[in-house]
């Protein structure tokens, strides 16, 4: 008989060989996913035995982080900004790092303006879905050079009850035009950063699971900042605002890249680790 606190040390054992970070944690998620309840409720039933099919269910979501699959695309969802999103492994798993650059424009403008934004990258969604929550008149284009992601995203529109604010463009964005000669007050990006040299030494869950252009831009890692700079001030209204994440150690030379385009009054913003991670400047 295999009870709730067996199975957990078992897999726990198991993640761990495998090379999985914080392995009891993740065996604990995945059999409160099985099981349906919370996580710490287990352990008010560490002596009950797990029925035949949970225990297949679990061996096979062990199996699958074992791979050092991610477990938010197990799972298929996380939270975000306290807002939920549902994750596959065509999109980027949403990072802490990223609430931070959705705090500072929560933080810089009024809840109740009629902003209009522009999300270069969209992924799942999850900037431009938690900026159309917070900003109740806002309206919202996103962008994505694939298409699986654009469609995600409209489901995770779907699931935050917001439908009408959100334009979501399956498009490159070297080909994207302004509608109606509509500029925004923000445009918001958290590109692919990371270097090809970076991108090999990355660990398994990133390089064997995620979208590779969603993390890398093939290149030195500046690409996108180049790119979104140089096109930026023309669809940006007067004061319009850019906003960027970027990587560790990258602050210096965006700054420059966005100062040679035009931009003023360009400020960084440091994460919870002390590292600059959030870039803004504004057309004046
Ligand atoms: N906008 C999404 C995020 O910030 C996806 C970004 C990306 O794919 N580079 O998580």
């Amino acid at each position: 008989m295999l009870t709730i606190i067996n199975s957990i040390e078992l897999s726990t054992e198991y993640l761990n060989k495998k090379g999985v970070e914080s392995p009891r944690i993740n065996a604990e998620i995945l059999l409160a996913h099985v099981l349906d309840c919370k996580r710490l409720e287990l352990y008010l039933k560490f002596d009950q035995p797990l029925k035949e099919n949970e225990k297949n269910k679990y061996r096979e979501l062990i199996k699958r982080r074992g791979l050092r699959e991610p477990l938010q695309y197990i799972i298929g969802k996380v939270e975000f900004y306290g807002l939920d999103f549902i994750v596959n492994s065509k999109v980027l798993i949403p990072r802490p790092e990223t609430e931070i650059l959705v705090e500072e424009i929560i933080n810089q403008y009024d809840k109740n303006q009629a902003l209009c934004i522009l999300d270069i990258g969209t992924g799942s969604g999850n900037i431009a879905i938690t900026l159309a929550k917070n900003f109740s008149n806002s309206m919202i284009t996103s962008l994505d050079i694939n298409n699986d992601a654009v469609e995600l995203a409209k489901e995770n529109a779907k699931l935050n009850n917001l439908n009408g604010r959100l334009i979501f463009e399956n498009v490159d964005f070297n080909d994207y035009n302004l509608r109606d000669s509509q500029k925004f007050d923000i445009i918001v990006s958290n590109p692919p950063y990371i270097s090809q040299k970076d991108y090999k030494n990355l660990e398994k869950e990133l390089v064997e699971h995620e979208p590779k252009n969603a993390l890398t831009d093939e290149g030195d890692g500046y690409t996108f900042y180049h790119l979104i700079s140089k096109k930026a001030p023309n669809l940006l209204k007067n004061n319009g605002k850019l906003y960027f994440e970027m990587g560790q150690g990258q602050a210096n030379k965006i700054s420059k890249v966005m100062s040679d385009n035009g931009f003023k009054n360009i400020k960084m913003v440091n994460d919870y680790s002390g590292i600059q991670r959030i870039a803004i400047g504004e057309v004046v």
